[in-house]
């Protein structure tokens, strides 16, 4: 077994279970892509069990803190079933439900969502690349689940000097899947689709976005950047009128509308646009448009904290001209998936978006991502959706 010696002072992080030792930290040692070393204090002291990664900034990743552990392929089944156990209890209101959360389920670079029989993996480090083929066998065993696609095609697997990969790795068939959330049921293109096809993170805000629609009786809808029309459903489903999806993917625009037809509304409520949020905003007001409620869910402005400020005046942009948009009386359901933007952060851009709009609203939900994408103690920087519903006063 390879050893890894920290500078000293440098196993603090570790010491409080957190699995990220950064390049900078390391004294001495070094190992194969993904090979398990044994990580040790600059006295000699054991830290952990952790991944090697000789090409990223994120050095190490821990899988374990317990000695007498091994890395190995009941590990692996230990931590998936541990991480399955724990959705099982969450009862979460959909066959969409994301079973490993990486570094919050222990399993750092390992994300794994279920749509109905179907699971789909990224494989974002160098460590559970390395265990593929294992973590694939113990996610089809644990959940009793023979269709597993790999969608390994995000952006983060370069800083692990890792190339892009994506199909089956157990089973085949179909690349869409039906799912249903709520009362409500969206085809999911595990292929094509984003990220792993679905975005599963948005299931409790969409249902909270019906129940505002219905009881404050809202009734012209605007959904910005609506993907594949989540929040657009869920408007109708709360008894919206009117609602207009905009985004600038063509194919989601095209399956938004397939799931108006799905869940049985007529077609004539929902129209769709194919163009950019901040130039749809502006003609609206242009035009003197107004809706009664308004979604802005735009994708990450911020990936990182060295983004922050750019992103703050892109996130302020929308927020102004939507809360312009917005009739008095209206609602506002808007959206950071930043990682860059804390929370603090977000509230002040939202803030300050309705001074310059010169418009007050009250806060009715403060919002983030569901539970089966948990947020743990030893990992808070894992949260990264937040959102606000204002009502327009
Ligand atoms: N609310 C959606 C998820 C939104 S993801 C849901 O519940 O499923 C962000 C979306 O923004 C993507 O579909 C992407 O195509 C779209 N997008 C990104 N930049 C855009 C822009 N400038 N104008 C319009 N849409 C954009």
């Amino acid at each position: 077994m390879k050893v890894v010696r920290l500078r000293e002072g440098k196993e603090r992080s570790l010491l409080r279970r957190h699995p990220w030792v950064f390049e900078g930290s390391i004294a001495s040692g070094r190992a194969d892509p993904g090979e398990t070393v044994r990580v040790q204090a600059a006295d000699g002291a054991f830290l952990a069990w952790a991944a090697y990664s000789p090409g990223s900034a994120i050095r190490l990743r821990a899988w374990s803190f317990d000695e007498a552990e091994r890395i190995d392929a009941a590990f692996f089944e230990r931590r998936i079933a541990r991480a399955l156990a724990l959705r099982a209890r969450l009862a979460v209101a959909s066959d969409g439900v994301r079973v490993v959360h990486g570094e919050a389920d222990s399993l750092p670079g390992l994300i794994v969502d279920r749509y109905a029989d179907t699971l789909v993996a990224q494989f974002l480090s160098a460590g559970a690349e390395r265990w593929k083929p294992v973590i694939a066998d113990a996610l089809c065993r644990s959940s009793g689940l023979a269709r597993l696609y790999e969608r390994s095609d995000a952006s983060v697997r370069g800083l692990e000097g890792l190339a892009a990969q994506t199909g089956w790795l157990h089973g085949d068939g179909t690349t869409e899947v039906t799912i249903h959330e709520h009362d409500w049921q969206f085809t999911v293109d595990i292929a094509h689709g984003h990220k792993t096809g679905f975005y599963l993170d948005q299931r409790d805000n969409r249902l909270r976005f019906a129940e505002a629609v219905r009881h404050f009786g809202l009734r012209r809808v605007l959904n910005c950047f609506c993907y594949t029309g989540g929040f657009s459903v869920a408007a109708l489903a709360g008894g919206a009128e009117r609602v207009l999806s905009v985004d600038s993917s063509a194919p989601a625009l095209a399956r938004a509308e397939a799931h108006v037809r799905a869940n049985g509304h007529p077609a004539a409520r929902h129209a769709t646009l194919d163009a950019d949020v901040n130039a749809t905003l502006r003609e609206q007001i242009d035009q003197g448009a107004s809706f009664d409620a308004i979604v802005l869910d735009p994708p990450k402005f911020a990936p990182t904290a060295g983004h922050a400020e750019r992103a703050a005046r892109a996130y302020k942009d929308i927020n102004r001209l939507a809360l312009k948009l917005l009739a008095p009386g209206g609602a506002l359901f808007t959206f950071s998936c930043s990682g860059g933007i804390g929370i603090e952060l977000f509230h002040k851009i939202v803030a300050g978006a309705g001074i310059d709009a010169g418009v007050d609203a009250a806060i009715l939900h403060r919002l983030e991502e569901g539970p089966d994408h948990p947020t743990t103690l030893l990992f808070p920087e894992g949260q990264y959706l937040k959102g606000l519903a204002l009502l327009k006063q």
